[in-house]
């Protein structure tokens, strides 16, 4: 980001997270362009970072959402995503999670398992409607990924078997109350390796062509999200060629494509900006503590995930000692960064946290009462803040009156 950031945590105050709006709208048309010629919808995975100015930027240049909860499709529509552009995926549906996706007519539903259908096929029928449905296969590949967040193999709670899917097609299409149009997977998150997932499009794709064969028509082949980004060195994969594979795949089909990126579209739009608070060094071994915590940013100690951390505006000469970046919450998980190369710090310098955009404040908390940090967004040079900083008083709001 080529701006004064110092001078933005000054007014916005820290912790804060800052997200680079014209950084998503290039991403999102890099990756619609590569779908040139195809029908396509891309679906912004919500969980990801779902503040609603965010989502807003997204669904102005054309973007769908996949949500995994009701609260998530409210989002989305109160954010002006077109209700027929809305998928519903989750593994735990509840009843009045599904009858008000259905009241709001969405795209569809995506199932993860026959109970789930039987139950979707009741509610739909206590209000007279069809529910248009996609059901998400399992296609056991393993993804060459963190396995916390793999979600392919048979191993994983995700998705049904390829023979329970088809008998779900074969249910859903004689039934009444269901209309199955659309088919889905998602083998995991953070995928930087393309044999996967043409692996997982080709056995999907013949399970469209056996299912055409008996008169099920699949409208939807929705591929999922995981499209892995750049952290640290990682190769990704190129748009192009991820569009390639799917369009091999499904040769000779009459589909529209969709792909529901989380992580690609912000992970890296985003930063997260925290001040040092003091030094101290502890049997030879430095820590810098600062003011953001793991109820911030919770990946480094959820999945020892790797974030590139970096002194602002500090002279590139100065010499850099191994520290570990430490948080003020009471657990030795609480920390951003290990053995990080920084300069000598004093009270109130800014430290970044880089690719911050994805899965960060969607996992904050209020851990150790901790007010959930301010959100800022910056589009053509101009910044705006997008989200309060939480007050106590915003925290202890539902608990006051039973005092
Ligand atoms: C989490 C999730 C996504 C988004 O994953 P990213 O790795 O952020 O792209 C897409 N689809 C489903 C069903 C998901 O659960």
């Amino acid at each position: 980001m080529n701006i004064d950031t110092k001078a933005l945590a000054e007014k916005y105050g820290t912790p804060l997270y800052i997200y680079d709006f014209d950084y998503i709208e290039n991403r999102y048309n890099t990756l619609k362009e590569a779908f040139a010629g195809k029908k396509s919808m891309i679906n912004y995975a919500v969980k990801a970072n779902s503040n609603l100015s965010v989502i807003a930027h997204l669904a102005k240049l054309g973007a769908g959402a996949d949500c995994v909860s009701i609260g998530e499709v409210k989002r989305a529509l109160d954010a002006g995503v077109d209700r027929y552009k809305i998928i519903f995926s989750g593994v735990g549906k509840r009843d009045d999670e599904i009858r008000e996706a259905l009241e709001k007519d969405i795209l569809l539903l995506n199932l993860e398992s026959e109970a789930e259908m039987k139950r979707v096929e009741m509610v739909a029928k206590e209000l007279g409607k069809e529910a248009r449905i996609s059901i998400r296969v399992n296609p056991n590949i393993d993804p060459q990924t963190h396995p916390y967040i793999s979600t392919g193999l048979h191993e994983n709670k995700f998705g049904v078997e390829i023979d329970m899917a088809k008998r779900m097609y074969i249910y859903a299409n004689r039934s009444e109350f269901l209309n199955p149009v659309g088919i889905h997977f998602h083998i995991g998150s953070q995928l930087t390796k393309l044999d996967p997932i043409r692996e997982a499009c080709q056995i999907v794709g013949d399970l469209v062509r056996s299912l055409r064969a008996i008169k099920i028509d699949i409208k939807f082949f929705d591929v999922g999200g995981g499209l892995g980004v750049v952290y640290d060195d990682e190769i990704t994969i190129s748009e192009k060629a991820y569009t390639q594979a799917i369009f091999e795949a499904t040769k000779g089909l009459d589909l529209t494509l969709l792909c529901e990126p989380g992580r690609y579209m912000v992970a890296n739009a985003g930063a997260f900006f925290t001040k040092v608070l003091y030094e101290k060094v502890n049997d030879g071994k430095r820590f810098v503590i600062v003011d953001g915590a793991m109820n911030d940013l919770l990946r480094p100690s959820l999945y020892d995930a790797y974030h590139k951390i970096e002194a602002v505006m500090v002279d590139g000469n100065v010499e850099r000692t191994p520290a570990d970046v430490v948080g003020p919450v009471c657990e030795s998980g609480d920390f951003f960064g290990k053995n990080v190369p920084l300069p000598p710090l004093s009270h109130n310098d800014l430290l970044v946290v880089h690719s911050a955009g994805a899965y960060g404040f969607t996992m904050a908390s209020n851990y150790n009462t901790r007010a959930k940090p301010a959100e800022v967004a910056l589009q053509g040079g101009v910044d705006r803040l997008i989200r309060k900083r939480e007050s106590y008083e915003d925290q202890v709001r539902l608990e006051r009156e039973y005092l």
